[in-house]
This record gives structure tokens, sequence and C-alpha cells, in this order.
């Protein structure tokens, strides 16, 4: 781990590939830094081992040019917002000392997910304390997003990533041993699993068309959005 501008944190790998891979590859593109940290190994996926996915995640950090890609192992389908997971997570908060942080949105059908917007939040608030028992100086991001790619719930806005949606359906596909091959044994647990990416795709052509772009990744943030040039605005009323 390192000092980044940008850090998405994640419950599973290959979450921010499917969330918010597009919007990392735009800012890596403007020059700023970018790290993924992702809670759990995914161990208890339906297919693939903790190994295969930790070279398919790799290979994904690579497609979108993240400077490190972290696991904590928190433990997956069983991720607690608890004291110690939230100071394991402000640990890595003061490592990489990001200005941005993106997390899930904070309800979900995948407990983990919304878990790890908890967690997450936590740990951004913790990691400034400076009596914490943590090492490192102390450190709060300025900026939390929550994609809500996952859920259907209104994005305070969204993300142009119409350049980088090929290079976005590229990461996810370094993820062969949850979207390629035979999906019969997961899709009779979770029938929507086999039409996720089909999901992803349309998804982002939604919010995309809503802002006037072909694709785009939404979010949503808790606070109050400062808009200084109400002239000059990007998104189309009508
Ligand atoms: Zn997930």
């Amino acid at each position: 781990m390192e000092n980044v501008d940008l850090l998405a944190i994640a419950a599973h790998p290959d979450d921010v590939e499917l969330t918010s891979a597009g919007t990392l590859m735009k800012m890596i593109d403007a020059g700023y830094s970018a790290g993924i940290l992702d809670l759990t190994e995914g161990e208890m996926g339906t297919r693939g081992t903790p190994e295969v996915r930790a070279g398919e995640a790799e290979a994904a950090r690579r497609v979108i040019g993240a400077r490190f890609r972290a696991g904590l192992d928190l433990g997956d389908a069983r991720l607690t917002a608890s004291v110690e997971n939230r100071m394991a997570v402000a640990r890595a908060i003061r490592k990489t000392r990001p200005r941005t942080v993106i997390l899930p949105y904070w309800e979900g059908r995948h407990p983990d997910h919304y878990t790890a917007a908890t967690v997450g939040y936590e740990a951004c608030y913790a990691a400034g304390l400076k009596k914490a028992d943590l090492d490192g100086a102390p450190h709060r991001p300025h900026t939390i997003l929550y994609s809500t790619m996952y859920h259907d719930a209104p994005p305070s806005f969204a993300v142009d990533i119409t350049p980088y949606f090929e290079r976005k359906l590229e990461a996810i596909r370094c993820f062969e041993s949850q979207f390629g091959g035979d999906m019969s044994e997961v899709v009779a647990v979770y029938p929507a699993w086999a039409r996720l990416v089909d999901r992803i795709r349309t998804q982002c052509r939604f919010y995309g068309h809503q802002i006037g772009v072909e694709y785009a990744e939404p979010y949503a943030v808790r606070e109050t959005l400062a808009i200084d040039d109400v002239v000059d605005m990007k998104s189309p009323s009508i």
C-alpha cells in the first residue's frame, strides 16, 4: 500500500470492477493515483478458490492501472462492523492517505456490501482520531462517495465513463472464475448472477443517458454538493 489520491474500498474482489472501474481509470488518466482495497477474499463465492481470485484481481488491477490492490481478509459473507474491522480499515486509510474514498452504497442485497459501507465510513472517521491506537499520522479523507451500482437508489451524480467502458468490461472479464464458463451452479442459487455483467452494462447506459452520454457510473453522497457555476451545468434538465 502507498499514498493515493483515490481509494476504492469494496467487499469482494470484482466489486470495484463492476461498480467503479471506469471512474478509477478516468481519474488515473487525469493524473491522480488510485488504489483498491478489498475487505474480503471472496472465499465464500460458489466458484473460484481464493488463489484463483487473487490472480484474477491482480490482472484486473493492471487493466485499471491502480497503484496497488490490497486485501484485508475480514471474512467473506460474514463481514461485520466490528471495532477490530474498523481499525483494520483505518490502518489502511492512514497508510494510503486518500483524499477521496469510494464505498459501496449503504443499503443492498448482499450484507457484505452494506456492511462495507459502514465499516468504511467508520474507518475514515477513526483514522483521523489523534488518540486512536493506530500507527502513522492521523488522516481523514475529504470526500466519501457511495457507488449506487448495486442498488436502485437515486445517485447524487454520475461520472461519464464512455471512453473507458470497454476497458471496464476487460477488467470485469479478468474474473474468469466468476463470469466465464458454465454458470449453472451459481445461477441455481442466484439466478440474476448470469445477467450481472449485462445488468452493469444496462445500468451504465441508463445513467449515461441520464447525463447525456453513452456510459456513466452512478454515485451518492450524503452531503450537499457545492456548485459554483449554475450557468455552465453539464447535465441537461429538459
Ligand atoms: Zn460483492
